[in-house]
């Protein structure tokens, strides 16, 4: 059976959490490929209200084997508060697969991002100080250490010792704080490790003969495509891939395998934290898109910049990861606007560009161009087919269709896994 990516379109926050339960049904193994512990995947299930982190939302479903793959920075201690409170409302926790090579978050991570933000002060880039970026970091300066490493300690130690030299060497002397203590961290992290064993496991040969075997597998991005750090707005980004190409480097098998790539996308815009943001509404109109659609972080609790959808930067998303499908989310948030516009590309500096400017600085100046469609009054979140839509609603999905190129399979509007209508 073919693998299929799902992964965000925008800026994060696209309703990831819900199209991905919906979406794993059918699917045998769920891979979460890239981040940390600073995704916040809401997921509302039989009535439960979950929110999860780090681990695969498919982790509910009996029949779905999740996999934490190698891209992921996995900071153990919160893995394992993730795994006690999915225990504790009885969620069976055991089938959990978390690769070796995955990097550890580290406690100097915390501590250094920490003073880092703050050194940078009104440049900073409004992180989750999760450690995240940091360890990022080390894993290109090749002094990482990885799940692995917990189960030898004489590795772990001689490998921390000197990463430990340089990180107390900057918290003290640059930053005046106090040292970490090398062997307070191996002890920490060593009685950690008895508690991940049972679920580290080679991750990509699991995976393979999965695949070989005719069993399905989806790969959920966290994030999203404008916060790729390579393909996103540089430097408000985050320090991995959310893009489809990674989501194969780290659940390491190869494109052939891929059929679906399915781009989430809600119905309208948002961002959390400083850059460049074309269609932010700051007046009425923003603050009512807010409201109506809960744009508050999952993890961080920061109210979100809204703004109208942005049908330039999803063709970009879709030229570079290559989607098959959009699954649509938050129409419902839309209902009661008399006019909904689109962007379908921007005016900068008197030139059109109907497609994602090359260089940042254009794209900072970009004032978007936007086509008008007509709103719907009505509330849509009962709606139990594509068809009880509003034929206002209808015409919307339906031009973003056009604009992007790629056909709408799902439109969500509701949180709840019912509302979930197949557009297709
Ligand atoms: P994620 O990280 O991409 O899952 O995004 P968020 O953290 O922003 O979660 C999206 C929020 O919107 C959660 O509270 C969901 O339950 C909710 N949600 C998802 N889809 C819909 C939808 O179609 N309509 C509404 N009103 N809410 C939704």
């Amino acid at each position: 059976m073919p693998a299929t990516i799902v992964l965000g379109t925008q800026w994060g926050d696209e309703g990831k959490g819900k199209a991905v339960d919906y979406l794993a049904d059918g699917m045998d193994f769920v891979v979460r490929y890239q981040g940390g512990n600073n995704a916040g995947h809401t997921v509302i299930a039989e009535g439960r209200l979950l929110k999860l982190q780090l681990i695969p939302s498919g982790i509910l479903y009996p029949h779905i084997t999740p996999v934490i793959a190698d891209g992921v920075v996995v900071d153990p201690r919160h893995l394992l508060r993730e795994l006690d409170e999915l225990r504790r409302t009885g969620v069976d926790v055991s089938r959990l697969r978390l690769s070796g090579n995955c990097h550890l978050i580290m406690p100097y991570h915390l501590e250094l991002e920490k003073v880092t933000q703050r050194f940078l002060g009104r440049n900073a880039l409004g992180t989750t100080k999760r450690g995240i970026g940091p360890a990022y970091a080390d894993k290109a300066a090749r002094i990482g250490l990885r799940v692995q490493d917990l189960f030898d300690q004489k590795i772990f130690r001689e490998k921390l010792e000197i990463v430990l030299r340089e990180k107390n060497a900057i918290l003290t002397k640059l930053y005046g704080r106090l040292p970490l203590d090398g062997d307070e961290i191996v002890e920490e992290y060593m009685d950690l490790a008895g508690s991940l064993e049972p679920y580290v496991a080679d991750t990509s040969t699991l995976l393979h003969g999965a695949l070989r075997d005719g069993k399905s597998v989806m790969l959920e991005g966290a994030q999203g495509t404008l916060l790729d750090l390579d393909k996103g707005t540089y430097p408000f980004v985050t320090s991995s891939n959310p893009v489809a190409g990674y989501a194969l480097a780290s659940a390491g098998f190869g494109p052939k395998e891929v059929q679906r790539v399915v781009g989430i996308v809600k119905a309208y815009v948002t961002r959390v934290g400083a850059g460049p943001f074309p269609t932010e509404e700051l007046g009425e109109d923003g603050e009512r898109l807010g409201v109506r659609g809960q744009e508050f972080g999952t993890v961080t609790g920061r109210k979100r910049r809204c703004g109208w959808l942005d049908a330039a930067l999803l063709r970009y998303a879709s030229r570079v990861n290559g989607l098959t499908e959009l699954f649509l989310t938050k129409l419902d948030v839309l209902s009661g606007f008399e006019r909904v516009p689109i962007c379908t590309g921007y005016r900068v500096e008197g030139k059109q560009f109907d497609d994602f400017p090359p260089h940042q600085s254009l794209f900072h100046k970009a004032e978007p161009i936007y086509e008008e469609l007509d709103g719907w009054m009505e509330e849509v979140d009962e709606a139990k087919t594509f068809e009880d839509l509003p034929k206002a609603a209808r015409e919307y999905v339906r031009r973003i269709e056009e604009l992007a190129d790629v056909p709408v399979s799902v439109v969500s509007v509701g949180p709840a896994r019912e509302q979930s209508l197949p557009a297709g």
